[in-house]
């Protein structure tokens, strides 16, 4: 049984993640209280039946213990980093996208994997996993506003102008953070999926197969990705989305034969609040304080920084520095937060002093969870997340391509 699927729920625009993340703001973002009062919950997937609305913490934490206990190894829960602690305490598996999509294809005895995540990772998991293996997303409306950002249908008519306009030897790219049907599009078109790590490598594959790369959906990481193999900003261009058909997404002919990555005007809404004066500040109160940030931050701020990098390379390199170093770091706040305990040897806080979570990731409660798991106990399957078979077969190309540059 599906309950919802993502088309039955309004795309996450950058104005519902700022109103969730003002909310999540005033009512202390990483506390979780009982569903019915955590005021964004007014954005959410309703339907959870309203026994759960009012369960504390406690409560949910001893439901979601015997559900598992009664799943036992049929099913596993993923989390990614993002996660709030009161959900990464009941995973298996912690870790970016691509590595808990991988880790639950290598586990074929579960048959249920339940993915505490966005969207887009959801079914990148049910792309890699196995015919009987079943995807859930506890909560349907956890998009990802970046991924939203590139609608494929917004893509499609873009690679349609580009083509009229004699733009030819495009290879497009997409990041992970991208829906399947981009995917899709990519494995369709001799493109590409890359990560934030190896976006470089993935440049190199690209550039070697044509002469320019279109670069979805975060122009950011599209940015620094290009500064770091050399290519000049006026090699650059940006294309617009928003711009109606045949306006070239704002760019003149020229400016689009000149260039080397056309780069989609998307961003997330959680990396482009950092700036090179919180780097600065930091600096200036903590001498002898490292920078590390998201490479999907603005590119000031990256080249601002002493080093970028993954999900997994900030959780690496500061659990592996020497104790007493101090770091600030440009990146989600549940996961800073988490390093900071987990290092208590080492000063690790947040470039951003206004705490803000991402607010698509939080929108995993724990009540959606217990839901899920308890379906699951009884033989039910709700917010099962599915791509169809033409779809998966082309994105599962693209994303085996870009394993095959790792
Ligand atoms: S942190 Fe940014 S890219 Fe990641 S899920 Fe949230 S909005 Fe999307």
């Amino acid at each position: 049984m599906v309950t919802k699927t993502r088309e039955d729920l309004p795309p996450v625009t950058e104005e519902t993640v700022l109103n969730e993340a003002n909310a999540c703001l005033t009512d202390r973002p990483l506390d979780t209280k009982p569903l019915a009062e955590e005021r964004a919950f007014a954005f959410w997937q309703k339907d959870v039946p309203e026994g759960y609305w009012r369960l504390d913490g406690p409560a949910l934490k001893v439901r979601i213990a015997e559900a598992r206990a009664k799943l036992g190894t049929r099913c596993v829960v993923l989390g990614h980093h993002y996660q709030r602690e009161d959900i990464i305490q009941f995973a298996d598996y912690k870790g970016d996208s691509f590595n808990l999509a991988r880790w639950a294809a290598e586990r074929p005895e579960a048959e249920f994997i339940v993915f505490c995540g966005v969207h887009f990772m959801a079914e990148s998991a049910a792309i890699l996993s196995q015919p009987h293996q079943k995807v859930v997303l506890p909560n349907m409306s956890a998009g990802c506003s970046m991924a939203d950002m590139a609608d494929p249908e917004d893509a499609y008519a873009c690679w349609d102008e580009l083509q009229e306009a004699g733009i030819r030897k495009v290879v497009p790219v997409t990041y992970m953070n991208s829906a399947a049907a981009l995917k899709a599009f990519c494995g369709r078109n001799g493109g590409i999926v890359c990560t934030s790590s190896n976006a470089p490598k993935v440049y190199d594959w690209a550039f070697e197969r044509g002469g320019k790369v279109l670069f979805f959906p975060d122009q950011h990481l599209g940015r620094n990705t290009g500064v770091k193999k050399g290519i000049g900003l006026d090699e650059m261009a940006v294309w617009d989305y928003t711009l109606p058909y045949g306006s070239l997404g704002g760019n003149t002919l020229e400016q689009l034969e000149r260039a080397k990555v056309i780069l989609w005007k998307g961003h997330c809404s959680v990396h482009s609040r950092f700036s090179v004066s919180q780097i600065e500040k930091a600096r200036r109160e903590h001498p002898g304080v490292q920078v590390i940030v998201h490479p999907e931050c603005l590119m000031e701020v990256v080249q601002a920084a002493d080093m970028d990098g993954s999900t997994e390379f900030i959780s690496k390199t500061i659990t592996n520095a020497p104790p007493g170093s101090i770091w600030a770091v440009g990146t989600e706040i549940n996961l800073v937060s988490r390093l900071a305990r987990e290092n208590p040897d080492k000063t690790v806080f947040c470039l951003d002093p206004v705490v803000c979570p991402c607010a698509t990731m939080f929108r995993i409660h724990p009540a959606y969870l217990a839901w899920a798991l308890d379906e699951l106990a009884a033989g039910r399957i709700v917010n099962r997340v599915v791509v169809d078979a033409e779809t998966a077969r082309y994105a599962r190309i693209a994303l085996e391509r870009m394993l095959a540059v790792r």
